[in-house]
């Protein structure tokens, strides 16, 4: 069965450039096509098509005029039209899955269109009751080199895990930016991230120190990659990581989901 791989993060990040670009590039070039899943309504072209697409089904600018809606509303309740109709995609999926490997998924802009919503819920949950399931939770590099803000990043990662309860890693996008060994460091030495904090004694500060070491277990099992969607480094590591998140969902994820059904 192909790996379907659902990928998140904050507003530009980089999600729709490592999918429907960099990656989806990568696979074309080597021969593995994958499928390609664009959930956000607002996306501009791409130089890649993709075998599903959204905004052929729905239109959230005219949704926003039929409901009297602004953009965030517009969006997500195209992402709602869109799910009532997610039983034909699941479908399509299965008919096409022994030929594929991977298919990926591009969500809204806004992360929690997908993540807080219950459309995002039904599709999660589809995906992954009838495929190896991976979440890719993408992280701006270059916007979170500060301590608190890369505390911020980590705790919303965590919130993805529970909400999803897939195995999941982080991407830590735009390296060609600025360079993610930071990050490793940070979630391996406690006392690196204090050290970095140590500079400032505020209430946010002392708290995100605290916080660092309640996310310690949350640490030990991260998986941090770093890419770049611009230039493609990292590919290989990227490539990697989503095959260990695979082996993952099949040894742990796939028993559970067998006994929910
Ligand atoms: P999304 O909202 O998560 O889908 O983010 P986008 O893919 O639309 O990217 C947001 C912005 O970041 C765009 O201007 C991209 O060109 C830029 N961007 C994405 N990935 C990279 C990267 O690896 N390096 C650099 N320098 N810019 C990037
Ligand atoms: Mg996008």
């Amino acid at each position: 069965l192909p790996t379907a791989m659902i990928v998140l993060g904050m507003a530009g990040s980089g999600k729709t450039t490592l999918v429907q670009q960099r990656v989806t590039a990568h696979l074309h070039a080597s021969e593995k096509s994958p499928y390609v899943i664009n959930l956000d309504p607002a996306v501009h072209e791409v130089p890649f098509p993709v075998n599903i697409d959204i905004q052929d089904t729905v239109n959230y600018k005219e949704v926003m005029k039929q409901y009297g809606l602004g953009p965030n509303g517009g969006i997500m309740t195209a992402l709602n039209l869109f799910t009532t109709k997610f039983d034909q995609v699941l479908s399509l999926l299965q008919k096409r899955a022994p030929e594929l490997e991977n298919i990926v998924i591009d969500t809204p802009g806004q992360i929690e269109v997908f993540t807080w919503s219950a459309s995002g819920a039904i599709i999660t949950e589809s995906l992954a009751s009838s495929f190896p399931t991976v979440v890719v939770y993408i992280v701006d590099t270059a916007r979170c080199t500060n301590p608190v803000t890369f505390m911020s990043n980590m705790l919303y990662a965590c919130s993805i895990l529970y909400k999803t309860k897939l195995p999941f890693f982080v991407v830590m996008n735009k390296t060609d930016i600025v360079d993610h060994s930071f990050a490793l460091q940070w979630t391996s030495d406690f006392e690196a991230f204090e050290e970095a904090l140590s500079s400032e004694k505020s209430y946010i500060s002392n708290l995100t120190r605290s916080m660092s070491l309640v996310l310690d277990e949350f640490y030990n099992k991260l998986k941090l990659v770093g890419f770049s969607a611009l230039t493609g480094a990292g590919m290989e590591d990227f490539l990697k990581a989503v095959e260990e998140a695979r082996e993952e969902y099949i040894k742990e994820y796939k028993p559970a989901y067998e006994k929910m059904k």
